[in-house]
């Protein structure tokens, strides 16, 4: 199986995280959003374990909770002793409502508006991941209107594009986020920061984008970002305490897909932040790291019912389900690849369909071209592996359809972490 929270019994029943999926769908109902709490919780320890021994006692994991963002993914994080990056109020509401210490969020986001910022601050927020010139000089306007003084991070951006990552002069350094090093924006953006009084610039921000496999990608993030403190140091005669170098880990979504052994890449790029801390003679800064999708993808699996089985002769075939580009639109933004399992039996005859879903749009496949029994009927269950990161978070209401619940699986118990929406829900806001 792609990860070994899935498992099958004899008899042909798919198992999530050690329980029956057909049980469970009974139970709570489909479409369903199923997440393995001991997945999440392992891959938060791993993140803990491997800053510990590679970077040391200050380096923090903070999780990208935009991955998967409701009160109790911020109460198991905050149990796990990782910070968050919250990109939003509503993000940095719900943690705080989860009980989130305020000091650990990391708030992000390229277009933060004045009532943002005085939110943000209002709630003590620990750190601002400052994003441009505009969002600086309102930060210190508001931050002084308060009388405190604000860390921050500058977002940066090293000029790497992940996927074709020799290109280092391209595509990436005009990316909408963060201030490009190579135009010489990011110094005067340092400059700036550093001549106001209200803010305290702790450190650096990058991230240089998601499902990153490349070997070096973050080592040569590594070696821009530090160049570049090495001149903040010469010009300014700043040494900067802390380096966020983003997310990004890639995970697994089919059977093809590399495993990634991220213990293993952190201590290479430990071994390279070491190496050029000592070459530039620049102190080994406080080490962050966002990860999202690598903690939560494959905690999630998404189990939909059967409505059609739709044979086009010469053509194709689909199944069409409950759900669809409302609960999981990323097939057809970015056309994401997913692993999808009948959750009843496995052998006899196969056939391919395309997993469609039910809204009205011929776009609405959630995977074209999968494997399933060729007797799959109406009423039968199928589930989309690793939807964990960007599922629930990207769902939406269109057609109107309510969003579904989010099922905790925890030591052999389920219980319901989002509650399923309601047409009442639905309806709610309007008048
Ligand atoms: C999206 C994002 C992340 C998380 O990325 P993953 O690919 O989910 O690990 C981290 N930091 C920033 C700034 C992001 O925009």
């Amino acid at each position: 199986m792609l990860t070994d929270n899935i498992t099958r019994r004899s008899d042909g029943t798919l198992c999530f995280a050690g329980q029956s999926v057909p049980e469970l769908a009974g139970r709570y109902g489909t479409p369903l959003y199923l997440m393995d709490e001991d997945r999440i919780r392992a891959n938060c320890r791993m993140y803990r374990e491997a800053f510990r021994a590679h970077f040391g006692d200050g380096a923090l994991p903070l999780y990208a909770s935009k991955a998967a963002c409701f009160k109790q993914m911020y109460r198991i994080v905050a149990e796990e002793g990782l910070g968050v990056d919250c990109v939003s109020v509503g993000e940095i509401h719900t943690a705080l409502q989860a009980g989130f210490p305020a000091e650990k969020i990391y708030y992000h986001g390229d277009g933060k508006t004045d009532a943002d910022i005085a939110y943000a601050l209002a709630q003590g927020v620990g750190c601002f991941v400052v994003d441009n010139g505009n969002e600086l000089i309102t930060l210190e306007e508001e931050a002084a209107a308060r009388g405190i003084r604000q860390k921050i991070l500058l977002r940066i951006t090293p000029g790497i594009d992940p996927h074709t990552y020799q290109a280092v002069n391209t595509g990436a350094v005009d990316v909408k986020f963060g201030v490009p090093v190579e135009t010489g924006q990011a110094m005067e953006f340092v400059r700036a920061a550093l001549s106001m009084e209200h803010v305290e610039v702790a450190g650096l921000h990058c991230h240089v984008g998601s499902m990153v496999f490349g070997e070096d990608v973050y080592q040569r993030t590594i070696d821009i970002m530090l160049a570049f403190m090495r001149e903040v140091k010469d010009e300014l005669g700043l040494e900067l305490d802390e380096l966020n170098l983003g997310g990004g880990y890639g995970v697994r979504y089919e059977e093809s897909d590399p495993a990634i052994d991220i213990p293993a890449r952190l201590g290479e790029v430990a071994a390279n932040l070491k190496k050029r801390t000592a070459e530039y003679g620049l102190r080994l800064p406080r080490f962050l790291m966002e990860p999202g999708r690598s903690i939560v993808a494959d905690a999630g699996m998404t189990v939909y019912t059967v409505c059609s089985v739709k044979r086009i002769p010469g053509y194709k075939s689909y199944a069409i389900v409950d759900g669809g580009m409302a609960d999981n639109p990323r097939y057809c933004l970015y056309g994401s690849r997913y692993t999808v399992l009948h959750a009843q039996r496995s052998g006899g005859l196969r056939a391919i369909f395309d997993l469609a879903g039910r809204a009205c749009e011929s776009g609405d496949i959630i995977q074209p071209a999968i494997s399933l029994p060729n007797n799959t009927a109406r009423g039968d269950l199928v589930a989309v592996c690793t939807t964990g990161a960007y599922n629930y978070a990207m769902a939406s209401h269109y057609n109107r359809l309510p969003k579904p619940p989010v099922v905790m699986l925890h030591g052999g118990e389920s219980y319901v972490a989002v509650r399923r929406e309601t047409i009442e829900d639905v309806c709610a806001m309007d008048v």
